[in-house]
């Protein structure tokens, strides 16, 4: 069985955005990232936008309640097929989502974890250029957009995100270890964790990927 309701969990900087985006438009599924539908909520102003925004910028996690809600209100009909890019990202975030799909009668299929040393994935942050027009991301060394500093989908100017800045990147790896990470034992334990090795070329990780999900 081929899978269609999965979640992709890793560290920022792992490659799950990249991955995500070209595999739900190979497969023909939703991909939903609350990293995104933040950034839209701050751009766009909007009272969840406000209040997100500090925490962000910080590098810190955004409420769980928060959170929850806006994924929720996204996803629709559960049974459509979705990757899930940045959520969950703590435990009762996982637990929320649980009981969500339970209830609805829907299994969750699996959950891929990218994994990539601290050291690469610093570097790797530090290089990346965002579209904050279309939300497109690349990165300078591994994937530079054809004209300098112009996004190849929109045209927009490309910047580096405020959360992309040294100091919130070391944070950012601070709370994913101290937050998310618990998740990967949560998963592992209901026998759905799936570990791809993420500090690859892109092609290789997608050949796997593209394994995984035949
Ligand atoms: P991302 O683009 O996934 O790296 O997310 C950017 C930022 O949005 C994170 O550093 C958090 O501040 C916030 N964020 C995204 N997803 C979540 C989540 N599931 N729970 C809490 N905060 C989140």
């Amino acid at each position: 069985m081929s899978l269609t309701r999965v979640i992709f969990l890793g560290p920022p900087g792992a490659g799950k955005g990249t991955h995500a985006v070209g595999l739900a438009k190979a497969i023909g599924i939703s991909h939903l990232s609350t990293g995104d539908m933040l950034r839209a909520a701050v751009k766009a102003g909007t009272p969840l936008g406000i209040e997100a925004k500090g925490y962000m910028e910080a590098g810190k996690l955004v409420p769980d309640a928060l959170i929850i809600d806006l994924l929720f209100e996204s996803m629709g009909d559960e049974s459509k097929g979705w990757i899930l890019d940045g959520f969950p990202r703590t435990v009762p975030q996982a637990e929320a989502l649980g009981t969500r799909l339970e209830t609805a009668g829907i299994q969750l299929d699996g959950v891929i974890l990218f994994e990539v040393p601290d050291q690469v994935l610093v570097e790797r942050i530090s290089s990346r250029l965002s579209c904050p027009s279309c939300g497109a991301v690349f990165n300078r060394i591994t994937q530079p957009p054809a004209k300098e500093g112009t996004c190849d989908r929109c045209g927009a100017d490309l910047v580096t995100r405020k959360d992309d800045a040294p100091e919130a990147v070391t944070q950012r790896l601070v709370v994913y270890k101290d937050q998310t990470a618990p998740l990967i034992a949560y998963y592992e334990d209901q026998g759905k964790l799936t570990r791809v090795d993420a500090n690859r070329d892109i092609g290789e990780i997608r050949q796997d990927l593209d394994g995984i999900f035949a």
